[in-house]
């Protein structure tokens, strides 16, 4: 079965609404799909974020893909940005709506944009954004909030890459994600991102296999010509490095699916 689980709209920095990309993953044949639109912060609007008042807009688009759309299961989730001390709010948010699926992001590592623009990233001292952001997606990974993680290794997006081994890094957030019962993502986003490469790298992903942690899939995209954009090389990486199946979500439970 292939599922993708990671799309947005025109509600935050998208394009088209949830029946623009059910209709392209019906045509590409896809099983399911999750909208995960970017969820609104606890105190601050921001340009790529929903408003809480336009949570209901959402649900509701999503409610109607499904009616126009009954051939395709059609999922309702959001991308939730971890900062520290949005436990609270996070919770709350997770019982407004009777969601599917929870995807955690880091985006920002206090006020750095991790993936806005590749000049944010020049004078920067790389390794050291390396580890604060996985600090912070461990943090994120342990705090129970999330079916799965996100583009795991989101800052080799412009190709600033680390100089130092990050193996341990990896591993020791690895350990968390196990122990916290998370999945994590495979996304084909990095693809069309100037890494080329899908998050997370080859790697990471045996890590995660031999920490036994389970995978969702995701196109991550932003405009509905993306959706299931690249899955037959996801689906190979994902086989070579050792799984054959993928989750899916129904109001938060997960369930198997072969690859
Ligand atoms: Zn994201
Ligand atoms: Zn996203």
């Amino acid at each position: 079965m292939l599922l993708d689980y990671h799309m947005h709209t025109r509600l935050t920095d998208g394009a088209g609404e949830p029946r623009d990309y059910a209709r392209v993953a019906v045509a590409r044949g896809l099983d399911e799909i999750c909208c995960t639109d970017h969820a609104p912060f606890e105190n601050h609007d921001t340009d790529w974020t929903l408003k809480k008042t336009d949570l209901p807009t959402y649900v509701g688009w999503v409610r109607e893909a499904q009616r126009e759309f009954p051939q395709l299961s059609i999922k309702l989730g959001l991308e939730v940005d971890y900062v520290p001390g949005c436990e609270r709010w996070v919770r709350e948010l997770a019982q407004a709506h009777p969601w599917d699926f929870f995807l955690g992001s880091i985006h920002h590592l206090g006020g750095f944009p991790v993936d806005r623009d590749a000049e944010d990233w020049r004078g920067q001292n790389v390794d050291a954004r390396w580890r604060e952001y996985f600090a912070l997606w461990t943090e994120a990974a342990g705090s129970g909030l999330y079916d799965s993680l996100a583009h795991p290794d989101l800052p080799k997006k412009f190709n600033f890459r680390p100089q130092s081994d990050f193996t341990t890094v990896y591993r020791n957030a690895m350990a968390v994600v196990a122990k916290a019962g998370a999945a994590i993502e495979i996304s084909t986003g990095g693809l069309r991102k100037p890494c080329r490469e899908i998050y997370p790298s080859e790697p990471f992903l045996r890590l995660a296999r031999e920490f036994d942690i389970p995978v969702t899939l995701g196109s991550d995209a932003h405009i509905p010509e993306d959706t299931g954009a690249d899955f037959e090389k996801a689906v190979a990486l994902a086989r070579r490095c050792g799984y054959d199946r993928l989750c899916r979500f129904t109001q938060r439970r997960r369930e198997f699916v072969s690859l």
